[in-house]
């Protein structure tokens, strides 16, 4: 992801936001998604320092349901609020053609920039990343919400290497039972049940909260060994093998690993949503009941394996 500045990346009209310059002074780019900027900024006025996510309404033909679907994005950040693993928004500014959420920074960046620093996470490791994950979810899922965008990316560190989960833009509040069929999510993590609704006709029963254990597999997997479970070079084979729930725990990568791990993968990546471990019965695991009193948290600073960016790449009805 190049984070450096370039033309594209000028800021926002100072008209457009004036609160926005007024309380804040923006900084370097942090990061980028496919509709937003990311800053860190300061607060004038405490010297505190933040994550600005820009929003640019005005460079999408479609701008209304950019509009849109932000309002949606702030409203479930706040209903998902108070949370130690869950980003917290600060702040918002809106105009007519941008809008700024002013979040919690995070110093230590994506989970995903961890990982293309070579190196696979111990089990240790991933039990105390995967454990926040975990509980994050399970406090999204107790609100009646699914995220349905888990992946690397979106799992952020902070200053402590405590997780920050993050990008609401995809979740949505389900009603009692509601299920959904829009294809959205990011290829390699998408489950299933996803895929099936948008590609079989007979597949008429949609999706729900499942789609996010199923993508902590994915991202639980590839913590591991350091790469991804369904990736092909190929992307119909990935997605066919991802529908066929077609992996492997048998390769040399998974020799030293115990059987704790490989049993949670099982059943974390099982097809039929229904079979499917729920995010609190996946936190009941033995994998997550051993006990670490020495985890030392700066080991975790050591680099990852790495992740095909391909599988980086978010899509949504429009895109795929
Ligand atoms: P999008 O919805 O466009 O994907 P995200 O909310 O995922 O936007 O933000 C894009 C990227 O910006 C993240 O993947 C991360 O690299 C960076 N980022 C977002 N929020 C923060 C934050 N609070 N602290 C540090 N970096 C952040
Ligand atoms: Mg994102």
């Amino acid at each position: 992801m190049a984070k450096d500045d370039c033309v594209d990346d000028l800021l926002p009209d100072k008209d457009a936001a004036k609160e926005f310059y007024a309380k804040y002074e923006p900084k370097e780019i942090l990061g980028r998604g496919v509709s937003s900027t990311v800053r860190r900024c300061i607060e004038k006025e405490t010297g505190r320092e933040y994550a600005a996510k820009i929003i640019d309404l005005s460079s999408d033909a479609e701008n209304l349901s950019m509009h849109e679907s932000t309002i949606q994005e702030i409203h479930i950040l706040r209903i998902v609020a108070g949370h130690p693993f869950i980003i917290e928004l600060h702040d918002v500014f809106e105009s007519n053609t941008f809008i700024f959420l002013v979040f919690e920074l995070c110093r230590n960046g994506e989970l995903f920039d961890h990982l293309t620093n070579v190196v696979t996470l111990s089990e240790k490791k991933t039990r105390y990343i995967m454990k926040q994950v975990f509980e994050a979810i399970e406090h999204v899922h107790d609100k009646g919400i699914v995220h349905r965008d888990i992946k690397p990316e979106n799992i952020l560190l902070d200053e402590n290497l405590n997780v920050k989960l993050t990008d609401f833009g995809f979740a949505r509040v389900l009603k009692d039972n509601e299920k959904l069929f829009e294809l959205c999510g990011t290829p390699g993590y998408l489950a299933p049940e996803v895929l099936k609704c948008n590609m079989f006709e007979d597949y008429t029963v949609g999706y729900g909260q499942e789609v996010d254990v199923w993508a902590c597999g994915v991202v639980m997997y590839t913590l591991l060994v350091g790469c991804p479970p369904f990736w092909h070079r190929k992307q119909m084979v990935m997605l066919r093998n991802i529908m066929e729930g077609k992996y492997s725990l048998s390769t040399p990568e998974w020799e030293d690993i115990t059987d704790a791990p490989k049993d949670l993968i099982r059943k974390l990546l099982v097809v039929d949503p229904s079979k499917r471990l729920t995010i609190t019965e996946a936190l009941a695991h033995p994998f997550f009941q051993i006990m670490q009193w020495d985890t030392n948290l700066s080991e975790l600073k050591k680099s990852f394996n790495h992740v095909p960016t391909s599988l980086s790449e978010r899509v949504t009805n429009r895109e795929m």
